[in-house]
């Protein structure tokens, strides 16, 4: 399985992750263009993209969906709720592009589970795309979560022992509480339903991480209550305190580039 990130930010976010010449893109909060254009950076064809998984309908996640759907011709999987919020902001869909999903079901030949995160949407969810692996028992899967302001129980057991996690590094509390948002958002993005901190994630991943995980790739970072540097000196002094007492496995941990592809990662099996 391989994946990477193609946007990242409030900007806009989107997410790919197949394997060989299958692949579906979770989100597409840039425009169909700039999709296209990001993807092509990572050498994958337009033709290989098989579906769209929507994670909730605010507009860094659907910008481009409906758009980005009618040129390629493919479905786009969202839960019935969210089906009802994005309304018809993405335009005129055939009918077999509009698929409802549960909570469980296949795209690209992968298994992809949705899980609730907290958030303020109408419904929003992480996900889980896996297969069994080849060899040994269990699976190979990537974990993502993005836009929840606490971590929640569904993504302590969804993210645990993932090969790759791609998840929220927001803000930084510092930055966003001495920055120049007015109270009110500042209240939003730090509230129950807003998003992750640097050091709230670092927790998290600190329970995530197993011998397995090959990969943590921070996202979704704020361009104003946050910087690369802040989020990965942050997650990464938390991490390596652990790692030398022995509770954390050593990974790799990069920062998902907000306006250009991260580069194509290929899991080993
Ligand atoms: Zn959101
Ligand atoms: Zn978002």
């Amino acid at each position: 399985m391989h994946l990477t990130t193609l946007a990242s930010g409030s900007s806009g976010n989107a997410i790919l992750v197949g394997e060989n010449n299958r692949h579906l893109l979770v989100d597409c909060g840039i425009s169909g263009k700039s999709l296209l254009h990001n993807l092509s950076q990572v050498n994958i064809p337009d033709s290989e993209i098989e579906g769209i998984v929507v994670t909730h309908e605010h507009v860094d996640h659907i910008r481009g969906v409906g758009i980005l759907a009618r040129k390629l011709k493919i479905p786009i999987y969202a839960t019935t709720g969210l089906w009802e919020a994005m309304g018809s902001s993405l335009g005129k869909l055939a009918e077999n592009q509009r698929i409802e999903v549960q909570s469980s079901f296949s795209c690209a030949g992968l298994n992809v589970v949705l899980y609730p995160t907290s958030h303020d949407s109408r419904e929003s969810y992480g996900l889980k795309v896996s297969r069994p692996r080849l060899k040994n028992k269990g699976d190979l899967a990537v974990g993502i979560a993005t836009d929840s302001g606490v971590i929640t129980q569904e993504m302590h057991r969804h993210l645990k022992g993932c090969d790759a996690l791609v998840v929220e590094a927001n803000y930084d509390e510092e930055r966003l509480k001495w920055g120049p948002y007015p109270a009110y958002l500042k209240k939003r993005i730090s509230g129950r339903y807003g998003h992750l901190e640097n050091k709230q994630l670092a927790e998290g991943l600190s329970e995530w991480i197993t011998e397995n995980t090959q990969r943590v790739i921070l996202a979704h970072l704020s361009e104003e209550n946050n910087t690369p540097e802040i989020a990965l000196s942050t997650v990464m002094r938390i991490l390596q305190e652990l790692n030398s007492s022995k509770k954390c496995p050593d990974v790799l941990v990069q920062v998902a580039p907000r306006y250009t592809p991260h580069e194509l990662i290929q899991l080993r099996e």
